[in-house]
């Protein structure tokens, strides 16, 4: 979803005019494209922010550059930790100029256009509050020449129709933004809003649009793929319809929610000639106990029952998960059933992440109780199990 966000973001970049550097030493304008879903992801752009904006400094004022000579490039922050920091993101790292959230980023080309003009005025000035995203600033002198913008609720259809992409024959296609789950660990409900579905007539545009520039082979692209729904057209539905679109060759998605995928869903996966039939079905973990913890909506009985008529029905199908290790109060036992699940279901590939507490969610208000070197045994244990099985199976 990032990829094909960063993307987007770039499309209305190089559409109002900007170019791409293939270095940030070169660059006016530098954007943290960001993720919240685990503490390390966001620890590693506050430190990133602050190597890349001394390096740009250093270089800037030794070389100068398109701006006046001496000064520092534009750097944005955008994407989830955008919008679960909004204006507090400046108090951390005061080098950053504007904060977007991820449904504001249709308004970047304003908001920069603003900093550049605020940035060539005097000292003190502030960018025009008369431009269609009305700026806010507050009166610390931290905040004079910031902008921040995460009071979006939806993304206008538009964004998706830049023809823009980093691939040149693959396309990412969002089918639906957000996500309505609130799994008690998860922060995307909070960074990316309830979801919301593209209307189908739009999706298919967008496919024949990538189409028409040379891409023939499209991701379609959502939290939980499987709870599209627009007026008389669910996923199924889609799925037929993006089928029989003339020059697509292959196609795929991506994430499955085992809540809403069904028996159903294989059995049409299996007519479909351009489909790729891979499924990528998270887990997350073996124990009933703590999967109700979690607010998963199914039992891991019902997960394997779903495995099972996934691998009746699709023949060499490819089926690869989520697992998360050490979710607070995980005891020995439900590890187990965890571990024992891995070995039963010889899943193709497995992401594995250690539990990390994040701000906001319902998860974050019980103790992170199992400790660091237990979360690591509890990884490298059913790493190693998962390197084995998905070695056996790529000899076969
Ligand atoms: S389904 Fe759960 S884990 Fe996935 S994005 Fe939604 S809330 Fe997060």
């Amino acid at each position: 979803m990032n990829v094909r966000d960063s993307e987007v973001v770039s499309g209305l970049l190089k559409n109002t005019g900007y170019q791409f550097v293939d270095k940030f030493e070169k660059a006016d304008i530098i954007i943290f494209n960001t993720c919240s879903v685990r503490q390390h992801a966001e620890d590693k752009v506050w430190s990133e922010i602050g190597r890349i904006s001394k390096l740009c400094k250093k270089e800037k004022n030794l070389k100068g550059s398109p701006q006046k000579a001496g000064t520092v490039p534009i750097i944005g922050l955008i994407g989830c930790m955008a919008q679960n920091y909004k204006e507090t993101a400046f108090e951390r790292s005061p080098e950053i100029d504007f904060v977007v959230g991820p449904s504001d980023i249709d308004k970047i080309p304003e908001i920069i256009h603003d900093l550049v003009i605020s940035k060539l005025q005097a000292p003190g000035s502030r960018p025009d509050a008369k431009r269609g995203h009305s700026p806010k600033n507050r009166d610390s002198p931290l905040f004079e020449r910031k902008i921040w913008e995460t009071d979006g609720e939806f993304r206008p259809e538009e964004i998706y129709h830049t023809g823009f992409y980093e691939d040149k024959e693959h396309a990412y296609v969002v089918i639906s933004e957000g996500c309505s789950n609130y799994c008690s660990y998860c922060v995307v409900p909070y960074v990316r809003g309830s979801i919301h579905h593209r209307y189908y007539k739009d999706i298919i545009k967008e496919i024949e649009e990538a189409i028409e520039k040379g891409l023939n082979k499209i991701t379609l692209l959502g939290q939980n793929v499987n709870a599209y729904s627009q007026p008389g057209e669910s996923f199924i539905e889609l799925l037929k319809k993006v089928n029989d679109i003339k020059g697509l060759k292959e196609f795929d998605f991506i994430t499955s929610h085992p809540k809403d995928t069904s028996i159903e869903l294989f059995k049409v996966m299996s007519g479909l000639d351009k489909l790729n039939k891979r499924l990528h079905l998270p887990i997350q973990s073996g124990s009933n106990r703590i999967l109700k913890m979690m607010n998963r909506g199914y039992a891991r009985e019902y997960y394997l029952d779903l495995v099972q008529d996934y691998r009746k029905i699709i023949k060499d199908g490819i089926l690869t998960t989520d697992i998360i290790v050490g979710f607070p109060t995980e005891a020995a036992e439900d590890f187990k059933e965890t571990f024992n699940l891995v070995r039963e279901v010889r899943f193709n590939c497995a992401y594995i992440f250690k539990y990390s507490p994040r701000p906001g969610t319902q998860a974050a208000s019980l103790a992170d109780d199992i400790s660091r070197e237990e979360k690591e045994k509890r990884h490298a244990l059913i790493l190693k199990l998962q390197k084995e099985i998905s070695r056996k199976i790529n000899k076969k």
